[in-house]
């Protein structure tokens, strides 16, 4: 298309779309005009209630006083997912979001700490990081200065409802109605979408926000979907809200079951349910009944089967519309990246916003870095199926014995025989997220680096030890993350 982008159209107001329309109201809403349009007869997916790290960052870009986001969401903090069952029946590790231990510019601490291991000093991995042992004891606080890396449990409906304040102060317009048709220009590109009512919204720039209907990028402009279910067999989830029955945990629990995994997500009132499963190895009213048998607490509302189907858009950003959130592709929720991902579009888009007319260049670019973003998150979750010991279902020997993408196949290796992890230019996972969750898996390397050698027994039992009681002599320090809570927003 030719011109300058004068009015953006963000179809679906879930999650995705309304933290697309927070942020470009925010940055250009001043000399755009948006407009938003959502069902209230569609709804929702209504699920997504585990975060990472970076949402800080966003909601941080925004200007959001975290204390009223917290209120507003019913949120908590989370330090990591704690796997359960996952290695192997009754085997449990954490993910957490922090740094274990200390590294040399030479050698990650898994190097030190390996050759510890061999000389009968050093404790379990997790015990040398802050955010795993606190998250362990259920404490929480922020820190003066490097303080703990965290993220957020939240009610996604409420975030969404937070930030559609903001962007409508930021002059963002809602339309509520169905979307029937997607109108085409002579060239192909996106002109119009015409509601139930016959209400035309003219754009010159879309943002696919409808969810896994993908109604722009997917039914009218036609770009395909690659699957990728062959790696991540499950395609069902059945969610299920429940009361609160204890005190709220600083982590999501993840426990993996015959044919999948479940989740446990804590708000402050109430907390979030769910089980995933490959409907090639359980049905729905296994897994329900399943799910049912697992909850503890009043349920809330009617259980929700969730079909999905994972793997990507072969295009992102197609002519004058970009895709944003299940419309784009969906791995599923193991490590809680969708919303991250979310993010990371609407900043991108931002970046490339176009300037005149939509460049070619733009939109190369664009799907390029999402597709290299989104292959590493999808190999960081094989990754936790495959490298299992489980062999007691049919659905635990598919994963471990499947085939799986070179890129991870490597890394694995590598990790097994040296202990060595990188990070691949910008990629989510850092070195010391594979590296737990390869040790939690149960690979532990056949060798370490040199450097480590340079030190004597001693030395090396002394640098543990420093780190060892730093770690605990802070967790010590911390108050209990319901206490913490309480203080923090009083609403809890
Ligand atoms: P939706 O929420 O489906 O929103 C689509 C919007 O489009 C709605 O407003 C709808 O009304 C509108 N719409 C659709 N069709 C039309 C039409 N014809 N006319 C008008 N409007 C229309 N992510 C995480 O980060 N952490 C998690 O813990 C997590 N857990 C998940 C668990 C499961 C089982 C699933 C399936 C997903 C999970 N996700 C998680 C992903 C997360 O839920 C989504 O990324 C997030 O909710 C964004 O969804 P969305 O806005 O793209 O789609």
């Amino acid at each position: 298309m030719s011109g300058a982008i004068r009015k953006i159209v963000i179809a679906g107001g879930g999650t995705a779309g309304w933290m697309t329309a927070a942020a470009i109201g925010k940055v250009l809403g001043a000399n755009l005009d948006i407009t938003l349009i959502e069902s209230d007869q569609i709804g929702t997916v209504g699920v997504g209630e585990a975060t990472i790290p970076t949402l800080l960052t966003y909601n941080r870009l925004l200007g959001i006083d975290e204390a009223k986001f917290m209120s507003a969401v019913g949120g908590t903090f989370k330090l990591g997912i704690a796997f359960e069952n996952w290695t192997d029946v009754d085997h449990r590790y954490i993910h957490s979001f922090g740094i274990t231990g200390k590294d040399h510019w030479t050698a990650g601490f898994q190097q030190f700490w390996r050759k510890g291991r061999e000389l009968g000093v050093a404790k379990e991995f997790g015990d040398y990081c802050l955010e795993l042992v606190a998250a362990e004891k259920r404490r929480f606080a922020h820190l003066p200065k490097l303080g703990l890396n965290y993220a957020y449990h939240l009610d996604s409906s409420a975030y969404a409802q937070f930030l559609r304040k903001m962007a409508e102060d930021n002059g963002v317009v809602r339309r509520e109605g169905k979307i029937g048709e997607v109108r085409k220009n002579e060239a192909g590109d996106i002109s119009s979408l015409i509601l139930d009512d016959g209400t035309v919204i003219e754009g010159d720039f879309f943002v696919d926000c409808t969810g896994f209907r993908a109604l722009l990028i997917g039914e009218a402009l036609g770009v395909g979907y690659e699957d990728w279910t062959h790696w991540l067999p499950c395609d069902r989830a059945i969610a299920v809200q429940t009361k609160s029955v204890g005190p709220p945990l600083p982590y999501t629990r993840s426990i993996a079951h015959s044919a999948g995994w479940r989740w446990q997500i804590p708000l402050q009132h109430r907390t979030g349910n769910g089980i995933v499963f490959s409907s090639q190895y359980m049905d729905e009213e296994e897994g329900r009944a399943f799910l049912l048998s697992q909850i503890e607490g009043e349920v809330l509302a009617e259980p929700r089967v969730i079909p999905f189907r994972t793997g990507t858009r072969s295009a992102h950003w197609e002519r004058n519309c970009v895709a944003i959130g299940l419309s784009s592709g969906f791995i599923e929720p193991l490590e809680s990246t969708s919303i991250h991902l979310i993010q990371r579009s609407v900043m991108r888009m931002l970046q490339m916003f176009p300037q005149g007319s939509v460049a070619n260049a733009d939109i190369d670019e664009f799907n390029k870095q999402t597709f290299f973003e989104l292959e590493h998150i999808r190999d960081f979750i094989i990754l936790h199926y495959h490298l299992t010991k489980r062999e007691d279902t049919p659905f635990w020997r598919y994963c471990r014995g499947m085939d799986i993408p070179d890129t991870l196949r490597h890394r694995m290796q590598l990790f097994r025989e040296t202990g060595r992890t990188f990070r691949a230019n910008d990629e989510l996972f850092a070195e010391n997220s594979w590296t737990q969750v390869m040790l939690g898996q149960g690979i532990m390397p056949k060798s370490h680096h040199p450097v480590a050698d340079v030190m004597s027994e001693g030395e090396v039992r002394n640098f543990l030890s420093h780190i060892d009681e730093n770690v605990r002599r802070t967790v010590e320090t911390l108050p209990s993350h319901e206490d913490y809570l309480k203080s923090y927003c009083p609403s809890s």
